[in-house]
């Protein structure tokens, strides 16, 4: 479970696409969420749109892996499909909060890596946000205080990359994955690949 987070504008849904992109190994975690869909966003693929009753069962029914409020809004990870993957050996990338990472990681210590992004600076996280669209400065403000509040939660994470340069910071996040997937105690096999090498 390779987990990214970062403030909105660190870079973190550009990283997670190359990711999917060139390594054909991991899987995105779709999450459900009870916000609203952005223009582009596809339901399924982006997220699992829900009303907040039926967000409210799947958590009562113990169906999520983890869930948090963000902002306002309710998001979590379904668990069936998560579990059933692992087990068959699948990896998977998870776009979540802190609070989600808190979670997984009480649940699943040894099986998740969490990866912070930070932006090389507080001006150009904002800079980011401007460009991104023609909001006003109070939705600008909003934004930069909940980027704020989520950099506050930075060592609550095994790894932190900060994002100064797109492919650098890819090759780095590609390196992590890399890395940890060579773990001795996530390499299944390996009892019967080394017996083979000492025949
Ligand atoms: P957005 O609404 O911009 O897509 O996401 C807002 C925040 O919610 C992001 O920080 C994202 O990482 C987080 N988020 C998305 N899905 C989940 C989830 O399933 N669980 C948790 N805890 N956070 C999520």
């Amino acid at each position: 479970m390779f987990i990214l987070s970062s403030p909105s504008g660190a870079g973190k849904t550009t990283i997670a696409r190359r990711l999917l992109d060139e390594d054909g190994k991991i899987a995105m975690s779709v999450s459900v969420t009870t916000r609203q869909p952005r223009p582009g966003e596809v339901d399924g693929k982006d997220y699992q749109f829900v009303d907040q009753p039926t967000f409210q069962r799947m958590v009562d029914d113990g169906e999520m892996l983890e869930w948090a409020e963000v902002f306002g809004n309710n998001y979590g990870t379904p668990k069936a499909h998560i579990k059933a993957g692992l087990k068959a050996g699948q990896d998977f990338l998870f776009d979540i909060d802190w609070q989600g990472t808190q979670q997984l990681y009480q649940r699943m210590e040894t099986d998740v890596v969490r990866v912070f992004l930070l932006p090389p600076s507080i001006d150009a996280l904002e800079g980011r946000l401007r460009n991104r669209n023609t909001d006003s400065d109070t939705v600008i403000d909003g934004r930069m205080a909940r980027a704020r509040s989520e950099i506050s939660h930075w060592d609550g994470y095994d790894f932190v990359v900060v994002n100064d340069n797109i492919d650098e910071c890819f090759g780095k996040v590609k390196t992590i994955l890399e890395a940890e997937r060579m773990r001795r105690a996530r390499q299944t096999g390996l009892v019967d690949f080394t017996r083979g090498l000492m025949r």
